[in-house]
This record gives C-alpha cells, structure tokens and sequence, in this order.
C-alpha cells in the first residue's frame, strides 16, 4: 500500500492556518472524499464540536484527548489535524499509523510559542512531513509579514488559549522590541 502523505501547515497565531485547513477540507469534501477532522479537547474557545477561525469560519470536527489521542484509520481516506502543537508524543503515533495505512494527514499548528521557541510535538512531526506550508500574519505594529505570536499579558505559561486579547501577530524587529 502506498503511504499516506503529510502536509503541514504552520504560522503565528491570526495567520490563517484554521482558515487554511477549512478551505483544504471543502476542498476535499467537494472531491467526495471521506475526511475526518480532529481537534484538541483543550480548545474550548468555541463550540467544543467544530474548528473555528479567527475570520468566523466553522467545520464540524472531533475533539481528541491531548494525551490519547487515537484515530481510527478504517475508511478514512484524509485526516485533518488542527491545533497539533497542544498535542503530545500520542499524535505523532496516531500520524506515523494514518501514513502507514495510506492516509494522507494535513497538521495545522503553531511555529513558535510565545517565548518564539518550537514545540516539542511539532518538531516531532516535522521531519515526517512531505510538504511544509508556511503561513504568516500582519505585524500588529508595521503591517509587514509576521511570524511570531507575542504574547500582551504577564501570564509565562507556555500553554494559554486565548485570542486578540491575549496575543498579538508581530514581525522579529517587533516581536524583540518593546512596545
Ligand atoms: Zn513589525
């Protein structure tokens, strides 16, 4: 059987990956393929059975534990991943087990965390991947590309849900300098 391909899709926070996924998704959907589509159970932002963008669009999804996670590979023929990086080792098996039997895998997640450093489940699925997306957001300060997700807030936990209130898009000259 051939292998599965992975694609995946990485940015700072606002730079579209959801809206990525949602669109790569339709797209498949229209293609009369069967997809599966899984999020973590600690993304409780909004509905809890459903992936979200920033931008408002929603698609029916399946939250997944953060330390299980288990997809079944039977009689799906694509799986998509959002929010990868809040995931432990368990995604990276469920991902190595989907290629194996034949299923392609699209991950979205973050590049870096708010201390600009990688995660340590994303660096774990990045040398299976076949093709990389890259995708960047609008310094908040100077409208340049942005790739880091500077974080407005004191909090120094490196796992913090939240969105405009709590995190904004900056390019590395902004991201480094105080503002
Ligand atoms: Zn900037």
């Amino acid at each position: 059987m051939e292998k599965g391909k992975l694609t995946v899709i990485l940015g700072c926070m606002f730079s579209g990956k959801t809206t990525k996924l949602i669109e790569i998704t339709q797209d498949l959907l229209r293609q009369s393929k069967k997809v599966g589509i899984f999020h973590p159970i600690i993304d409780t932002r909004y509905k809890v059975n459903a992936i979200n963008s920033h931008a408002g669009n929603s698609i029916d999804s399946q939250a997944l534990d953060l330390n299980t996670a288990h997809i079944p590979t039977k009689g799906m023929e694509v799986v998509v991943i959002d929010e990868v990086h809040f995931f432990n080792d368990s995604i990276v098996h469920a991902i190595e087990e989907l290629l194996n039997a034949g299923v392609d895998v699209y991950a979205g997640g973050l590049n870096k965390n708010f201390l600009a450093q990688p995660f340590a489940t994303v660096e774990k699925i990045l040398p299976l991947a076949d093709k990389k997306i890259e995708l960047y957001a609008k310094c908040s300060v100077c409208d340049r590309p942005a790739e880091f997700s500077y974080r407005k807030t004191t909090s120094q936990d490196l796992f913090v849900i939240g969105g405009a209130e709590s995190y904004e898009p900056r390019c590395a000259e902004h991201y480094n300098s105080e503002f």
